[in-house]
């Protein structure tokens, strides 16, 4: 959508709700210290002030180390030891002795190790970033800039505006200060949105003119609609908090069970990461796990994880949704989750195209046959029924040996499989002739039936998982479950117009991150199964993903009605 002017802008609105507050941007990014730069001759004075940056750096990451959630402390204090590592002060030293000014021997002697990490592959070349990060820190300081990212003391709740943000950026925002992300790229499937959904942050993304607001200016946002206004008038922003307020109410107005407004059941289930996200999906009311990325408790080790630490984090989500369901997915390691303890073959240029998912597991099947023993262990026993799937399964073979290997592991409930590849959706019936149930990741199923990798902004209008043929891929792959569970848990699923398309399609139960349950569960309440089939039916004769999502709309009249 276009920008209207420097104060009116548009974007995709892809986390509902109203933020209003100043804007606050990310700091530009730190310029490179020109190629043969000199210092001014003092060689130790040069070398005290690049030790002191590195020092100072360090001190502000472990700081930020101890403030954060578990995760961000982890990178954090690997980062801080990175900017602590003596043979790169030793080395930053000697190209200062050498003539060389401190900023780029900072850039130069990072450099080192840059290539280094980049040429390991895998889950070392990830970790660049992160150095990147350290060295960009330690030039700022050098150079008296403000630090890259999130500014670090902002005292007030703000509206976050920027090009795009990374998951650095985000890992340690409080979401009780960050009213609304704003940002210029992006789309429904990025970084940003999921981030967004998660934290229950109002966000809009795909914005132009996002990352020209002007830092400190009150803007309003709204998640709905993907309207950023700023300095709006005080009834503006009233008129704004009123039509909130009411959409609070109607969605905390609807509680249990999804259903429509005829009373078809729609199961509403979470997506977990592990059992931290727990208490969230229990407070919106999940009424299960539709997807537990495994992978997410093992993404900064090592070695494998031993099937006694694995046993305890099933069984700790499984034990919480008493007579629920629990649907684990195997570790879906290679591309954009990388696991240091199964890494990718080292020529593959294209990762998303490459060894992942369960194509990985079969490379490793101590690795896989360990982790499904750990699940048929914390399933004895357990509170709630689990059920098993593979990612990243492209035909029925693969399915089939999936399943026998959750048989011989001792599994005795369901086996399923994620369809994210198109090749699956379109044989989904060969498939479901050996397993018991689909779960539609469209997250990758958009990636691969546009041929454009979901790490790209550069293409995220490929990202969209309303393309009509996203749509046609959802509908056979219903189609050829032949009255098996079918359901979503790609970030379709948290979009509450295209949850009711889903369902039209034919899909069975959708899983999404927690604080979209309460939007989808009260959609899906305000209009019959008909409407939604009619809504699915108007959206895929659609050519565009725009025109998709006004076709369908206008058959859910009831979404404008309460601000969804
Ligand atoms: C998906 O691809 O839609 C999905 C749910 O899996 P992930 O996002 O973890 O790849
Ligand atoms: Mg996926």
């Amino acid at each position: 959508m276009a920008a209207r002017d420097a104060t009116d802008l548009r974007g995709t609105p892809v986390s509902p709700g109203i933020g209003y507050g100043p804007v606050v941007t990310l700091a530009a990014a730190v310029p490179v210290p020109a190629e043969g730069e000199r210092h001014a001759g003092d060689a130790e004075a040069e070398i005290v002030r690049a030790a002191g940056a590195l020092d100072a750096t360090a001190t502000t990451l472990e700081a930020r180390g101890a403030r954060a959630g578990e995760t961000a402390a982890e990178v954090l204090s690997a980062q801080a030891m990175m900017a602590r590592d003596p043979s790169l002060a030793d080395d930053v030293a000697a190209r200062v002795r050498s003539g060389t000014s401190a900023p780029r021997a900072v850039y130069d002697a990072f450099g080192m190790y840059r290539d280094l990490l980049a040429g390991a592959g895998g889950y070392l070349a990830a970790r660049v970033a992160d150095l990147d990060d350290v060295r960009d820190r330690t030039i700022a300081h050098l150079l008296g800039l403000p630090m890259p990212g999130v500014p670090e003391d902002v005292a007030e709740p703000f509206v976050l505006a920027a090009r795009d943000l990374a998951p650095a950026d985000t890992a340690l925002l409080d979401p009780g200060t960050v009213l609304a992300f704003v940002t210029e790229q992006g789309g429904p499937t990025s970084h940003t949105a999921i981030i967004a959904r998660s934290m229950g942050v109002p966000a809009v993304v795909g914005c132009p003119g996002a990352a020209g607001l002007v830092p400190g200016t009150n803007v309003l946002v709204n998640g709905g609609t993907g309207r950023v206004l700023a300095d709006p008038g005080a009834d503006e922003v009233e008129r704004a908090r009123a039509a909130e307020r009411a959409r609070i109410a109607a969605v905390t107005a609807v509680t249990g069970p999804g259903r429509t407004a005829d009373g078809c059941a729609v199961p509403l289930l979470a997506n977990v990461g592990g059992p931290k996200d727990v208490p969230m999906a229990v407070e919106h009311g999940a009424e299960g796990v539709g997807l537990y990325r495994t992978e997410f408790l093992f993404l900064d080790r090592a070695d494998a994880p031993s099937e006694d630490e694995q046993v305890a984090a099933y069984a700790e989500v499984l034990n919480a949704f008493p007579g629920g369901k629990v649907v684990v997915r195997t570790l879906d390691a290679g591309a954009d989750k990388p696991l240091a303890f199964l890494p990718p073959p080292d020529d593959e240029p294209n990762p998303a195209l490459g060894v992942r998912g369960a194509r990985m597991l079969e490379r490793h099947p101590d690795v896989r046959d360990g982790q499904l023993r750990a699940l048929a262990r914390a399933a004895e026993g357990a509170a709630a029924r689990l059920a098993v799937m593979a990612p990243m399964i492209t035909d029925a073979a693969e399915g089939r040996r999936f399943v026998e290997a959750c048989r011989t592991a001792g599994l005795t409930g369901d086996a399923g499989v994620m369809v994210e590849v198109p090749a699956a959706a379109l044989r989904a019936g060969d498939l479901a002739a050996e397993v018991d149930f689909f779960s539609l990741g469209t997250n990758d199923l958009t990636q691969y039936a546009c041929a454009a990798d979901r790490e790209l902004g550069a293409l995220n209008a490929f990202q969209d998982p309303w393309r009509p043929a996203v749509l046609d891929l959802v509908a056979l792959t219903a189609a050829g479950a032949g009255g098996k569970d079918c359901g979503v848990c790609g970030e379709a699923a948290a979009d509450p117009a295209l949850a009711c398309v889903l369902v039209g399609l034919g899909v069975t139960t959708l899983s999404m991150s927690a604080p979209a349950l309460p939007l989808v569960r009260l959609a899906l309440s305000r209009h019959t199964y008909d409407q939604c089939v009619r809504a699915a039916a108007a959206a895929r004769a659609a050519t565009t993903p725009d025109a998709a999502r006004a076709a369908a709309r206008t058959e859910l009249p009831e979404l404008d009605e309460v601000g969804l």
